[in-house]
């Protein structure tokens, strides 16, 4: 039996690929699900089309009028809810709690973007700072702008998010004014193209404003021209093909990049049993929350060396007790990887870093509930720990995309942070303490290097968003080999749509640019 083709959406219209299609498959049977095809789509004219129909029509609305748009786009999206939790449960693996960080957290980001619209209020374009004098005499003066960027955004995205992948990038982008044309991770494709389908069919957006394309990306940098902005999420590989296209380093197209990351967590010297449990908490959730295939899950988890064995031992017990199996079975707590090529590869990962490693916690003792191990791409939580942090260079280097971390203990907190920075630049890094101090210090020591500090103590166990959430509130990104992105922050998240010029002119006229 042939399975449906799905199509992909561009130049304002439904088209299929003529090719075979690539087939996309339910990670936990093995069952074929659906086919993603885009062989000869004619990617000039789907571009021109997003370029200048969408571009045009959506620059011509405010950004509370974009914002009313988005806050459409909501309710379809939350309407339609039980479908994406069906397909993310089929093409991810994921159980409820899972499917709700994919889908709700990119409803909610959409959300958060459509009431910020409405803040932005009834106008076409931003101001960035105050006027500044040229000279000694006020009346001729300098002004920042920022106006929507003539182009197309293209998201490149990765199979771990297929929702809130793809509305963390558009939200931004379609309330600047920017038609959106997103290429989500083969392997996860459905879930972005349903979405896509929803939001079209439901006549919201102007002609041109969303496109989704399905399968290869063969030719698509070759599309984008000067005004166009890229956003990329994946590996360091594919990363650094996208950098060196023509379209970046000649044409000098944008380009954002979220890469992989080795996050760490940090518990301060003499921190409080309450600090310390927290910390264990948060490991083992980071660690099974989508079975590890978040680009913010904890790696490696640094403690003092004292505390080494007991911070093992509470990890592992917590670890010992997630059920792991079929996402559709009732109990199970932790479902599957995405596909057979990501099992792969993190079996792959974990044999390199076992090689080095002693195993703290081995989940795949335990039997998988309801799921065939021959079939099913699950791998079971697994603690690595290594007592010579500072010899096996591997734990710092190597990112395996899954439900695995190593402990490593340090001598003195100034040893902790030169090993946190091994990572070479993180999305984030978690912290654990009682004291203000220490951990305002810490939090400072450590954001150079990170994106975004997560300062977990007691008084906010009940509270905080978790080291693993992002929050559209709060940066995204992380330098050096994160990627050097930067996306979400608030309104912050708008200036990559946007293009900044300064704007030199009499007062009277600038003060018109308000
Ligand atoms: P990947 O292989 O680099 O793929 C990412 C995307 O790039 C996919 O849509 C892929 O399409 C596309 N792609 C592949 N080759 C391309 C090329 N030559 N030109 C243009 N696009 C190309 O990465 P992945 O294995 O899917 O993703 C896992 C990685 O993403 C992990 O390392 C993780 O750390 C990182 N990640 C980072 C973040 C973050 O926010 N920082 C979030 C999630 C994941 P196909 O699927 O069709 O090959």
């Amino acid at each position: 039996m042939t399975t449906p083709l799905l199509e992909n959406f561009v130049a304002g219209r439904w088209q299929a690929g003529t090719g075979a299609g690539t087939p996309l498959f339910d990670p936990v049977l093995g069952d074929e699900l659906v086919r993603v095809d885009a062989t000869v789509l004619d990617l000039p004219e789907a571009f021109r089309f997003a370029r200048e129909e969408g571009g045009r029509a959506l620059r011509a609305l405010t950004y509370a009028q974009r914002g009313a748009l988005l806050s459409q786009m909501v309710k379809v999206l939350q309407a339609n809810r039980e479908a994406y939790e069906a397909i993310s449960v089929a093409n991810s693996g994921t159980v409820k709690a899972d499917t709700a960080v994919d889908v709700d957290g990119g409803i909610y980001t959409l959300g958060v973007y459509a009431k910020m619209g409405s803040e932005l209020g009834e106008r076409h374009f931003l101001t960035d700072g105050d006027l500044a004098r040229l000279g000694k005499d006020p009346l001729f003066q300098s002004r920042h702008v920022l106006t929507p960027t003539r182009g197309v955004a293209l998201f490149i995205n990765a199979f771990n998010f297929p929702s809130w992948g793809l509305w963390e990038k558009a939200a931004p982008a379609l309330l600047s004014g920017v038609p959106v044309i997103v290429k989500p991770a083969t392997a996860t494709a459905w879930l972005t193209q349903r979405m896509v389908q929803d939001v079209v069919n439901a006549g919201i957006l102007p002609a041109g404003a969303l496109s989704v394309i399905c399968g290869s990306s063969n030719g698509l940098m070759d599309q984008l021209q000067p005004f166009d902005v890229v956003s990329f999420t994946g590996s360091a590989d594919t990363a650094a093909v996208i950098r060196s296209h023509p379209a970046v380093a000649q044409r000098s197209v944008r380009v954002n990049v979220e890469a992989d990351s080795v996050n760490s967590a940090l518990l301060l010297p003499d921190a409080s049993a309450e600090a310390v449990d927290l910390l264990v908490k948060e490991v083992a959730r980071e660690m099974t929350v989508k079975s590890g295939q978040k680009c913010t899950a904890i790696r490696r988890v640094f403690v003092p060396q004292g505390q080494y064995d007991a911070v093992a031992k509470a990890i592992s017990a917590r670890l010992a007790k997630t059920t792991v199996g079929n996402p559709r079975s009732e109990g199970v707590r932790m479902g599957s990887l995405v596909s057979r090529a990501q099992f792969n590869a993190i079996q792959a990962g974990l044999a390199q870093l076992k090689a080095h490693t002693t195993v703290l916690h081995d989940g795949t003792n335990t039997p998988l509930v309801d799921a065939d191990p021959a079939k099913a791409c699950i791998v079971a939580p697994t603690l690595l720990g290594t007592t010579d942090p500072d010899g096996t260079a591997i734990v710092h280097d190597v990112e395996v995309f899954g439900p695995v971390a190593t402990l490593m203990p340090y001598r003195d907190i100034e040893h902790a942070y030169t090993l946190i920075r091994r990572g070479q630049g993180s999305l984030v890094a978690s912290v654990y303490g009682h004291d203000a101090a220490a951990l305002s210090a810490a939090a400072l020591e450590l954001a150079d290097s990170h994106g975004r500090v997560h300062v977990i103590s007691p008084d906010v166990a009940a509270l905080h968003t978790g080291h693993g959430n992002v929050m559209p509130q709060s940066l995204h990104g992380g330098p050096g080999r994160a990627g050097g992105g930067e996306e979400l922050g608030g309104a912050r998240a708008l200036t990559f749509y946007h293009r900044r010029s300064a704007i030199q002119a009499s007062t009277a006229v600038l003060d018109q640019l308000a």
